[in-house]
């Protein structure tokens, strides 16, 4: 990035309602969501490495059954904030959340120390950047997380295999060979057996982080086509370093800049008619 853009983007970052505490669905704009759609809110979310404050007081709604894309330049906080939904940073030493990540409708607190991060990680799966399907079969791949929960009938482990296949656009392709390594695969069929393992748990939330970006043009395509199809019946946030796939994916678009949320919004008016300059700079490409 530029010095003069980034000195640019300083200036215009104070002028954000949603993240001045204004409750987001004003800040967002007549298409957004609000309290009575989303699927969760965060409200005033701060989170520290050690010292190092990498999000700082962040508002914003996740709309139920949408998809939701986290866009800005590299070490602007994104995948920090996804990672923040499912607990992922536990573990880390000094690693610190501060505010709430509220989830609708039974209001927990999903970064609230009373909260069990096994059992977020339950309700909230996730999809990682590099395929990583276990050294197994294809089935025991999808079926981990139900064996964890104690489903042990056969019939009903192969019924859920059979629907999270289909439900990650995978099942025609590998219906033969079910019990074949999962390492065989493509690169994009891996990436898609790694969404039916996250479908398989029945989620509320599935978090992407950069799901394509090791990934060919028409693997790429195939799972874009597949996020596109599962908000029919799961909450998707997804961080992309692609603003063409946020503005052909996602229904709400954030955008984030040194830890700081500088606006959401529709994503057709996130990408058309951004209130701050700062997106506008960024999605015009003068810095980045
Ligand atoms: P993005 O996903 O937008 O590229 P990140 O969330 O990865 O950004 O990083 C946000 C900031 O937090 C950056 O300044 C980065 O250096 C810092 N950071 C990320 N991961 C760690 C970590 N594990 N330990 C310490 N600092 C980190």
């Amino acid at each position: 990035m530029n010095v003069d853009a980034e000195a640019g983007m300083n200036s215009a970052a104070p002028a954000v309602e949603a993240a001045s505490g204004a409750p987001p669905s004003a800040a967002a704009g007549p298409a957004a969501a609000d309290d009575t759609n989303s699927r969760a809110l965060v409200r005033d979310l701060s989170f520290y490495y050690g010292a190092h404050k990498a999000l700082k007081h962040l508002n914003m709604p996740i709309a139920d059954k949408r998809v939701t894309a986290l866009i800005g330049p590299s070490g602007c906080g994104k995948s920090t904030l996804l990672r923040c939904f499912n607990r992922m940073h536990d573990l880390q030493p000094g690693a610190r959340y501060e505010g709430s990540i509220v989830l609708h409708p039974e209001n927990i607190d999903l970064v609230g120390r009373e909260v069990d991060p096994i059992d977020v990680r339950m309700r909230i799966g996730m999809v990682f950047q590099k395929p990583n399907p276990f050294p197994t079969s294809i089935a025991d791949n999808v079926t981990y997380g139900l064996r964890l929960r104690g489903m042990k009938s056969r019939v009903q482990l192969a019924g859920a295999v059979e629907q999270a296949l289909r439900g990650a656009a995978l099942w025609d392709e590998v219906k033969d060979r079910l019990h074949s390594s999962a390492l065989a695969l493509s690169g994009g069929q891996m990436q898609r057996l790694c969404i039916a393992r996250a479908l398989a748990t029945n989620p509320e939330m599935i978090l992407f982080d950069e799901p394509t970006s090791a990934l060919d043009p028409i693997a790429t395509a195939k799972i874009e086509e597949l996020i596109t199809a599962l908000r029919e019946q799961v909450t998707v946030l997804i961080v992309t370093h692609n603003m063409q796939q946020a503005a052909r994916i996602s229904d709400f678009t954030a955008f984030m800049f040194l830890g700081e949320l500088v606006e959401y919004a529709s994503t057709a008016k996130l990408f058309t008619n951004p209130s701050q300059k700062g997106t506008e700079d960024y999605i015009t490409g003068r810095y980045g």
